[in-house]
């Protein structure tokens, strides 16, 4: 026994210095992961996984059945708005006092994620209100602001986010909208293009210069409600996500009560290109979920079809494409579940961000396309629906910057590291 432990001892003090090396590393690696999970980017946690189910089941329930009729009448059902807020879903950032979840930005993505499968109009809808409205307030917002707006956007009332113009677009910070000071009021004059929600919306979120001279210095981002007198010009008949609604908004002397400035003069510039920056992961997340939706509606055909004596899923021309998808879909996935969790962890996340809005808008066109084709004349026809995933597809590569705007960015992150 002596002489056995002696012969262990000897063994392990004569191992060669690397073996030594690789000791320390391993002890120090278990040690690392007692203090951090090291875990894959899919892992959530129980209030994340209750909610994906909570909200899978209010889409497919209560979305579902509706989902046609919202596209063939390009209107969105009063009914979901009003379940949406039911559900928790219009506040799951927002802090308990104010009325909302206060979840993890995680949360917001995989709602969007949901809804997107089953109807990426709604998904846009609470993806909107969320990620760009209530951030806005919650991040830029005094006490008083968020004490005033938080609650009723959590409970009732549906916001939008107006920064787009006419002429401003990518360019969006060569607004033309005016604000001009009068007593204890704000007074805009311009008009706004492309406002998703608008039509049904009651609380706005507005950019206007209020110091041209100053350039995009002066841009300015201010809370307007509809009875104000916000008046809806025009509402846009699109290729997809049709029961989202898309206005022009014309402001004509809107008068906004001075405290209605959110984050201070001029800092409307900051505020908008920080929150596009983590809106982009909820596009992301919303192409993500419009993809697996597709998939997810396509592929069980493909089983049930038999042509030349077996299912048409099985010809190994088929089955490769449906591989191929599958990965394109975890690909998309995992960069975006990525940006998320970077975001919450306080690191850098705008390259991740826009690679992920990237790429998921390409994947969800590649792979809504090929659905269509997967199930042969029935995928062509609006009674599947399949091939509204595919034309509601086209807007990941425009909204919230276009596919080149992100290239933009990403080329921007690859010049600074390189050259
Ligand atoms: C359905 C829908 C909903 C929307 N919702 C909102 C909303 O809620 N709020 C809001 O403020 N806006 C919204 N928008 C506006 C949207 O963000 C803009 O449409 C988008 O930023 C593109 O601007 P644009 O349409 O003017 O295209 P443009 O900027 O005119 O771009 C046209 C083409 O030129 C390319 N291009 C432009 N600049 C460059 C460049 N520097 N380098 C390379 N290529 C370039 C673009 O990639 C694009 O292919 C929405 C748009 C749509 C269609």
């Amino acid at each position: 026994m002596l002489r056995a432990a002696a012969r262990s001892t000897r063994t392990f003090r004569t191992q060669p210095a690397a073996l030594r090396t690789t000791r320390t590393f391993t002890a120090s690696c278990s040690r690392l992961t007692e203090s951090f999970a090291l875990n894959s980017l899919d892992t959530f946690t129980e209030e994340e996984e209750i909610l994906r189910e909570s909200v899978k089941r209010f889409a497919n329930e209560v979305v579902g059945p509706k989902v046609r009729e919202m596209d063939e009448r390009e209107s969105m059902d009063p009914g979901i708005i009003k379940g949406l807020f039911e559900q928790g879903l219009m506040g799951i950032e927002t802090g308990v006092d104010h009325g909302g979840a206060e979840s993890s930005f995680t949360s917001a993505i995989i709602a969007i994620e949901e809804l997107a499968k089953v109807d990426p109009s709604v998904s846009v809808m609470c993806d909107v209100h969320n990620t760009l409205v209530n951030t806005v307030l919650r991040q830029h917002g005094t006490k008083e602001q968020q004490d005033q707006w938080l609650p009723q956007l959590s409970q009732s009332k549906l916001g939008s986010f107006c920064l787009s113009e006419a002429a401003s677009g990518s360019d969006a910070f060569a607004l033309q909208t005016r604000a001009e000071k009068d007593g204890d009021h704000w007074v805009v004059n311009g008009s706004k293009m492309w406002i998703t929600n608008s039509y049904e919306a009651e609380i706005f979120l507005i950019f206007a210069n209020v110091d041209p001279s100053k350039g995009y210095k002066g841009i300015t981002c201010f809370i307007a409600t509809k009875d104000m007198g916000i008046k809806i010009a025009k509402k846009e008949e699109k290729l997809g996500i049709r029961a989202s609604s898309t206005c022009t908004l014309n402001f004509d002397d809107l008068r906004i009560p001075a405290e209605n400035v959110i984050g201070g003069e001029g800092k409307g510039y900051k505020i908008a290109i920080e929150i596009l920056n983590e809106g982009r992961i909820g596009i992301a997340a919303q192409m993500l979920g419009l993809a697996q939706g597709a998939f997810d509606k396509a592929v069980p055909y493909t089983y049930q079809r038999s042509q030349f004596g077996q299912p048409v899923g099985t010809f190994q021309g088929m089955a490769f494409q449906l591989a191929q998808a599958s990965v394109e879909i975890e690909s998309a996935r995992l960069l975006t579940y990525n940006a998320a969790r970077r975001k919450e962890e306080g690191k850098s996340f705008t390259k991740e961000a826009a690679m992920a809005k990237y790429w998921a808008s390409i994947i969800a066109q590649r792979v809504s396309g090929q659905a269509i084709e997967w199930a042969g004349g029935v995928g062509f026809t609006r009674e599947t629906g399949i091939e509204k995933f595919w034309r509601d597809s086209k807007i990941g590569a425009i909204y919230e910057g276009t596919s080149n705007i992100q290239l933009q960015t990403i080329a921007k992150f690859i010049q600074k590291q390189y050259s």
